[in-house]
């Protein structure tokens, strides 16, 4: 799947079409206020990677961050995208799905949580949820195990709404 933001703004997810761009818009400004909360900096840099990952609702890997990226500036070395995604990931900004090695942007940005994603084998879409219960009962079956949860990610695969 390609990166390029100037393309159709209208996104197909679970929940049917919609004006992608508004999603965008919201993702930008909140990480922006998230960003002076903490005191940290959305450099240029790191806000355009936050862009190219919110191009959709599928998670986007590195390699076509940098293929982007590097065609818009000529120094855009992959340890300097490595440490805007590292940066995006402490802020809250994104999520790392691990399942397919790729970066998704969090809606949830304001405050600190637990994702668990809903992703589609099909349209490659992934819905995140939160739910403190859920994140609970994890922790307490980690618990009486002895084991210490450093960091928790659900997903979960299947079909969304519209690929079923
Ligand atoms: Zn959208
Ligand atoms: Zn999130
Ligand atoms: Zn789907």
């Amino acid at each position: 799947m390609g990166v390029g933001m100037a393309k159709a703004t209208k996104k197909k997810t679970a929940a049917g079409v919609h004006d992608h761009r508004r999603c965008v818009n919201r993702a930008l400004s909140s990480a922006e206020r998230a960003c002076e909360t903490q005191g940290k900096r959305l450099t240029p840099l790191r806000r355009r990677v936050l862009e190219l990952i919110w191009d959709g609702h599928a998670p986007v890997k590195a390699y076509d961050l940098l293929r982007t990226l590097a065609q818009e500036h000529a120094g855009a070395a992959p340890a300097t995208i490595y440490r805007a995604l590292d940066f995006l990931q402490d802020a809250g900004l994104v999520h790392r799905i691990n399942s397919q090695n790729a970066y998704l942007g969090c809606n949830a940005s304001d405050h600190p949580h637990v994702g668990h994603f809903l992703l589609c084998t099909s349209c490659s879409n992934v819905v995140e949820f939160e739910n403190d219960g859920l994140a609970a009962l994890i922790d307490e079956q980690a618990r009486a195990q002895g084991f210490h949860v450093d960091r928790q990610t659900v997903e979960v695969m299947g079909l969304c709404r519209s690929c079923q």
